[in-house]
């Protein structure tokens, strides 16, 4: 049972004031009650059972107060207290009387509301059973009867009246518990929910990362659904699909088609998607990943939860009335319509909505629904709804964290490392060379004349060039050596795997050559009539111990490259 010690004292304090209520209660309705049925025999024992009870509830009330620990020790050990007072109560008064009947109800109410519905059932149960025993044995004699009453019950003579009586007690104990349970179940499953979106918002807090946000909303969504797996796929507006990676193989759903996801993500609500229903090929490949026969896709919506349909009242004049769905809006998914325009069909308007600044959805979650699957109740489906609705937010958190990240990383023009994250690399790799004893190379590469190029040719042709040079040199090193546009037409390359100096002009040697072998785009405007670059290469530790050592040497040796005529390596003069 998943409740707190607070939530649990909290209904327990309740409880002990319901009993004195309860108590106070049946003394004044038994009174009545005799009085008007001019019962003639002693309420004694009444009272005494009630006092017992009310003494109970004293010392219950106490312990609670003096502890927070065994709470439902505590309720259990009160309940079973209950059970005892009602024996005695059926075994004095001949099971009618309405101490009897308060107590049947109340521990019934007591064991539905604080402890699992299991309990309710079983103290129902017994709470039938006892009395009938005790009954029972007074019946046949093996319990002697106490000659309190001074006309004794019926109850022990007359069958009808004990049938009728057993019927009243069963049916309103089994009512009560069942009412009981139903309601304390609904209230754990609020209590339940209330927590899911506390710890997911706790858990979210612990990370801005995309990939740990989406796997710890992965994680709840699989708790409310009850799922064995799942995956995310998050789509890619630049290429119109949903994309995913799986065992490094990366998988694609194109966005322009109508089928269960692209209905899941227009809607803004989850689908199912059922093998025995499904209408594409990518359906079936999405079970065949996860290997079932059922899946579960529930939408990710961006900041604004509102579908983009919600923004577009369309006129009368815009679309026919028979045209607009029951809200007067004009989108709906069987027509082709957006902002008051009438697209030729489903597909135009898929693509119209993804390049859309009002679509929202950003990705969908993937949920493998277990055989003995149930469809989802309305509480569950609003809980994975409302959960949703934060893990929309976080995600759409994340995923800026992560383009704010790369965007202070990167070179808007050329895509390759800035100014800032290389001065990073150098510093780290330098002192993980020192560390093992390594030799790092740094080459400093400067196009000549690139000045005279932007002015025959203008900046955007400038622009161009820079870019071509950028993926030319990208694409001549390793994965692992470090690639960055240094300043205006200057790169940077950090050689890792331990080169010594020697290695690292052979290299620069080579990109050198490949730059006067490659055609660029308007190069005979250069003075010569072919782009060159000037390359000043230094090495660690060869040239310099720390990073800035490193970077003077090459740059000295990038300055007498341009000095002894351009398009040309030089390596650093090691320092005197
Ligand atoms: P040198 O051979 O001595 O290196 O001569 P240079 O003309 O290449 O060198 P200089 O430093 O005189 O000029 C560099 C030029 O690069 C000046 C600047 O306008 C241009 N530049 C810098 N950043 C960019 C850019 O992002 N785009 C364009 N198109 N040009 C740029
Ligand atoms: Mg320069
Ligand atoms: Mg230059």
């Amino acid at each position: 049972m998943m409740m707190n010690r607070y939530d649990l004292k909290q209904r327990l304090t309740w409880l002990v004031k319901l009993r004195w209520g309860g108590i106070l209660g049946v003394l004044v309705v038994t009174h009545v009650v005799r009085e008007l049925a001019v019962m003639s025999f002693s309420l004694i024992p009444v009272y005494a059972i009630l006092g017992a009870a009310a003494l109970c509830n004293f010392v219950y009330s106490w312990r609670l107060k003096a502890s927070n620990e065994n709470l439902e020790r505590l309720a259990l050990a009160q309940i079973t207290i209950d059970q005892l007072i009602l024996a005695f109560a059926v075994y004095f008064s001949g099971g009618c009387d309405s101490p009897f009947i308060y107590f049947f109800i109340f521990h019934v109410v007591i064991s539905g509301i604080i402890l699992p519905w299991q309990y309710a059932f079983a103290f129902a149960g017994s709470a039938v059973l006892l009395p009938a025993v005790v009954l029972w044995l007074k019946h046949i004699g093996t319990l002697p009867h106490y000659g309190i009453f001074k006309n004794e019950p019926m109850l022990f003579v007359d069958t009808e009246v004990i049938a009728s009586y057993g019927i009243a007690f069963v049916s309103t104990v089994l009512l009560t518990a069942y009412f009981v349970t139903y309601l304390s179940k609904r209230l754990h499953e609020r209590n339940e929910e209330m927590l899911r979106l506390y710890t997911l918002s706790e858990r979210l807090r612990s990370s801005i990362r995309l990939d740990e946000v989406i796997t710890i909303i992965e994680d709840e969504l699989r708790g409310v659904v009850g799922a064995s797996s799942s995956f995310y796929m998050a789509i890619n507006k630049e290429r119109r699909v949903l994309s995913l990676t799986i065992d490094g193989q990366e998988r694609h759903i194109p966005l322009i088609d109508k089928n269960s996801f692209t209905d899941a993500l227009l809607r803004g609500v989850p689908a199912i998607v059922d093998r025995r229903l499904v209408s594409s090929d990518y359906e079936l490949n999405v079970l065949d990943l996860l290997k079932t026969k059922r899946c579960m896709v529930f939408p990710v919506m961006a900041a604004s939860i509102q579908p983009c349909y919600e923004y577009f009242h369309c006129s009368d004049t815009q679309c026919g009335a028979h045209k607009k769905n029951a809200e007067g809006k004009c989108w709906q998914l069987s027509e082709t319509h957006c902002k008051g325009i009438i697209l030729a069909n489903y597909i135009d308007k898929l693509a119209l909505c993804v390049s859309c600044e009002l679509f929202t959805p950003i990705g969908l979650f993937i949920l493998n629904l277990p055989q003995e699957y149930l469809p989802l109740t309305d509480a569950n489906m609003d809980a994975s709804m409302r959960l949703l609705d934060t893990a929309g937010l976080a995600v759409s958190n994340a995923l800026l964290y992560e383009k704010t990240m790369q965007l202070s990383k990167t070179d808007g023009l050329t895509g390759l490392k800035n100014h800032r994250e290389f001065k990073e690399s150098l510093r780290s790799e330098v002192l993980r060379s020192k560390r093992f004893k390594r030799s790092v190379g740094l080459l400093l590469i400067d196009i000549d004349h690139f000045k005279n190029y932007n002015d025959a040719n203008g900046h955007p042709q400038g622009d161009i060039l820079l870019k071509k040079v950028a993926e030319l040199i990208k694409d001549n090193f390793k994965d692992t050596d470090i690639v960055a546009r240094y300043g205006g037409e200057e790169f940077a390359v950090l050689l890792l795997e331990s080169v010594d100096k020697e290695q690292a002009v052979a290299v620069a040697e080579r990109l050198k050559g490949m730059v006067d072998w490659y055609k660029f785009p308007k190069e005979q405007t250069q003075p010569n009539g072919k782009l060159t670059v000037s390359i000043g290469v230094s090495c660690f530790p060869d040239d310099g111990t720390t990073p800035e050592e490193i970077l003077q040497a090459a740059d000295e040796a990038l300055y007498r490259a341009k000095k002894e005529g351009r398009n040309r390596v030089v390596a650093a003069a090691p320092p005197a």
